[in-house]
Parts: C-alpha cells; structure tokens; sequence
C-alpha cells in the first residue's frame, strides 16, 4: 500500500510518498514559495535523486499537480501511474478537543476543523488548503486527518486548566492542547520498545527539541502534560518563541513599546527565544559557534534554554512519581550533543546516569541509549518520523 503525506504550510507544502509494507520513502520534496514570485518544487527520489522545478505555483491545488506530476514522471518519478497512490495522510495542526484520533477525512470532519480555525488561524486554513487541492485532483483516493494535539487529549483536568475563570476554558476554549502528538507519539512506541517493560507500568519524558520545542510527560503510553499549552508559545523559549513568563509583561510590553495585539504576538513569536537572547541566530549551530568565539549572549542564550527543559524533566519526572526514559529527538535533539550533555548534567539525584563520552561520539540518524548499562533512568536518542506515523494511521483507517 502506498501512502502520500502531505503536510500544508500558508506557503509551503511538504509531502512523502511511503510504501507502508516495505516502510520504504519512495519520493519526498517540498513546494516553497506558493503564490509568491519565485516558487520552486525540490523532488527527491532515493535511486534518481534531486530534481528542481522552478514554475510560479498560484495556489496550493497547482502545487498538488505539480507534485503528482513529478511523482508519475518517468524520469524523476516514484510511480508510473497516480492510480498506484492508494491514500493520502493529512497532517493538521489544531484539533482541539474534537479529535483525539487520526479520523477519515469527510465533509462533516472538515466543517468541524474549519470551525476549530479560531484556535490555529496561521495553520488550520493552510492544513485545509492543502485538504481540498488533494480531494479537487484526486476525489475517489480515501483521506485521513493526523492531528498534532490528539496524542496529548489523554491529559487529566489538573493538567490542562489554567488558572483563569472556569468560563475561558468552557466558553472561549482556552486550556492546554500540546503540540507535536504525532512526534511524541511516535518516539514513545520506539521507547517503550526499547524499555523492555510492560507499556502500562512506563514512565517517559519525551523532549522534541527542534525550531519549536516541546516536552512530554508520558505514562503508560499516554501523555499526561506537555509543555505547550493553548498555543505553541508556552513551553521553553525556542528558536525565536519566548515560551513560559509571566503574563502581564504582555501588556507591559504593550504599554512601553506600543504595540497592539499583532505587534505585541510577533514580538513573542519572532523576535524572542534564543534569537531574542543572543541577538545572533535562531540556529544552535550558529549559537554554538558564537558562544564557543566568546559572545556572551549567544551563551546566554543556549544556558537558559538548557535549564528551561531541565526544569521541565524535574517537574514531569514529580508529575509521574519518577521517570524510566528519557527521550531526545528532532532537530536539536538528535544533533546537539553539547545540549544533550548541559541538560543532563546534574540529574544524578533521579538515578540519570549518562555516559557522556559516547554522548558526543554516537553516530547521529540512529536510535541510540547513552544512558550507562545499569543507569535507573534510561536515555534514549531516536530519531523522529512524523511522515511514517501519518502513513501508518493513514494505512490503518482505510484499511
Ligand atoms: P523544525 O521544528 O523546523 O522541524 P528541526 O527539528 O529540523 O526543526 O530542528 C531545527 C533546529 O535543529 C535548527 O534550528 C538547529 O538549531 C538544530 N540543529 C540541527 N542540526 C544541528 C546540529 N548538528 N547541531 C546543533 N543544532 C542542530
């Protein structure tokens, strides 16, 4: 069975063509650039290569054409016809309390994301977008719907109220949803594999540190907090979010800068975190590198976003009364073995024992345990696959 992941950005568009018997990527590449000058198609096959098509997409449906095209083409493509794709994985970002599954995509679901829009406006009508190029090109292929919210729909009350009137939560929606379910879900499976123990008795603290970045408190499989909150905001400061701090800088920030509320929303989400701190870059590499040269901020920067996530592992490790793995994943975590090692360091009092040479000499793009052999906490480094997560329910509800 072969699966298309297609993942919808306002301007971009990611997709995997993946044979679900053989776990096999056939083809992935990226549209960037949709409906502004200069939009381009980066197409991937693992025997045939890269490939890029330079041609102005006006809109996410022609992106889809474009992509199916490079997929049947014979040159470049993965298959020889598009009737050999037997169904599309969406991923959507919000699905608020309606979803705590993957579901089949029908007009009904569609009404109630569209309606969930108010929670995600940046991404829910671009996830959508990308929904209905697929249905206009492809309408007899079965669809299904991944959302990034419903592996964290498990989490208990006192986990998602926040401390405001009990109306904002059953009126204006607003509680903790957690972002990046389907990473989180997908590296608790490899975790509770690699454990050995019986899943019900796990407790994992998954740490998805990438551009955004999120922590997880997972029991028995099922997430019981995470970091992110009512929006991708909360949580540790990240590449240029701010994450947790205390609300009335809000409108302090308000007041003194005067800014109103889409002023005062950018400067939180793309001009603070780690790029806000160091002045320098929202990269790792490049905060790295400056901090290594002597530049104190970029310094700055990496401590305080170490210390953020270490304090979330002490919190998640007293939520579930101890911990048994801790997992490192995404784009800083399965690479910044110098993170790794400042957020590890100090642990010893959970029965965290790293060993820290192999820390920074493990092969990266692997699953790897650099805990030591009879270390009580095992830490794990496994690589996510959101891609393969979606194909995976995608195959299993139009099975
Ligand atoms: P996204 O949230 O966009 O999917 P990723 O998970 O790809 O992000 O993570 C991107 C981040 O990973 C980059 O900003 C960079 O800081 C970090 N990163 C990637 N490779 C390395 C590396 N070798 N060393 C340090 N940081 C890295």
């Amino acid at each position: 069975m072969k699966v298309l992941v297609v993942n919808c950005g306002s301007s971009s568009l990611k997709y995997q063509l993946i044979d679900i018997d053989t776990k096999n990527v056939l083809a992935k590449g990226l549209c960037e650039r949709i409906g502004i000058d200069g939009s381009m198609l980066t197409h991937k096959t693992p025997d045939k290569g890269s490939v890029e098509y330079k041609e102005y997409m006006k809109d996410h449906t022609y992106a889809i054409r474009m992509v199916l095209a490079a997929l049947v083409d014979k040159d470049t493509g993965a298959i020889s016809s598009m009737d050999e794709i037997d169904a599309v994985g969406h991923r959507i970002v919000h699905g608020g309390e309606k979803f705590s599954q993957s579901v089949v995509i029908t007009d009904e679901m569609l009404r109630v994301v569209e309606e969930l829009t108010e929670l995600a406006p940046l991404h829910n009508p671009a996830n959508l977008m990308g929904i209905h190029a697929c249905k206009a090109i492809m309408p007899n292929v079965p669809m299904v719907a991944v959302f990034d919210t419903a592996f964290h729909q498990t989490m208990p009350e006192e986990a998602y109220l926040y401390g405001l009137p009990y109306e904002a939560y059953t009126e204006l929606m607003i509680r903790r949803y957690g972002f990046h379910g389907t990473s989180h879900k997908y590296v608790t499976g490899r975790a509770i594999e690699m454990l050995n123990m019986d899943a019900a008795d796990t407790r994992i603290i998954t740490c998805h540190l990438g551009n955004g970045s999120s922590i997880t408190a997972v029991k028995g499989g099922q997430s019981i907090d995470t970091s992110m909150g009512f929006t991708p905001l909360e949580g540790v400061p990240m590449g240029t979010r701010c994450g947790d701090m205390d609300p009335a800088i809000v409108t302090y920030l308000m007041d003194k800068l005067g800014l109103d509320t889409a002023g005062v929303n950018a400067y939180m989400n793309k001009k603070s975190g780690v790029l806000g701190i160091s002045g320098v870059s929202s990269d790792f590499r490049d905060l790295g590198d400056a901090a290594k040269a002597g530049n104190k901020r970029a310094a700055a920067a990496l401590s305080t976003f170490a210390y953020n996530v270490k304090k979330y592992i002490g919190s998640y490790a007293a939520a579930m009364n101890g911990v048994d793995a801790i997992v490192f994943t995404a784009g800083i975590g399965e690479n910044d073995r110098t993170m790794r090692e400042t957020i590890l360091k100090g642990l010893d009092y959970l029965g965290v024992d790293v060993d820290f040479d192999y820390n920074m000499s493990c092969p990266r793009g692997e699953e790897v345990v650099i805990s030591k052999p009879d270390s009580k906490v095992k830490v794990f480094v496994i690589p996510t696959d959101e891609e393969m997560m979606i194909a995976h329910d995608t195959a299993r509800l139009v099975k």
